[in-house]
């Protein structure tokens, strides 16, 4: 599943999903990607499991020792980092108005 697009308030939001078990993915994440035992990148795919999936993902993934893994958070700033993406210059969201507010 990894990272999908939905609509969520009237927007296309991408959301992190979990390869393990399909709920979504916020802070709680691990990138995991396979490695050789030398620590060598041999897939270039990526998935998303949250931190109490990993064991259960890990294992029905032909076990630990295959699996590399990263906070969520560490990937999110290195890939911000190196393609030098601008937040600044990204549009903000305008916030829904609510019904009972005062025009
Ligand atoms: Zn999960």
């Amino acid at each position: 599943m990894g990272v999908r697009l939905t609509i969520r308030e009237c927007a296309y939001t991408p959301v992190v999903t979990c390869d393990w078990c399909g709920k979504d993915v916020h802070d709680d994440g691990i990138v995991e990607f396979l490695s050789n035992t030398e620590g060598v990148v041999i897939d270039d795919r990526l998935w998303f499991v949250h931190q109490q999936c990993t064991i259960c993902f890990e294992e029905s993934h032909g076990g630990h020792s295959k699996w590399r893994h990263m906070n969520i958070n560490v990937f999110m700033r290195n890939m911000i980092s190196v393609t030098n993406f601008n937040l600044s210059e990204t549009p903000k969201r305008k916030k829904k108005r609510r019904s009972n507010e005062t025009k």
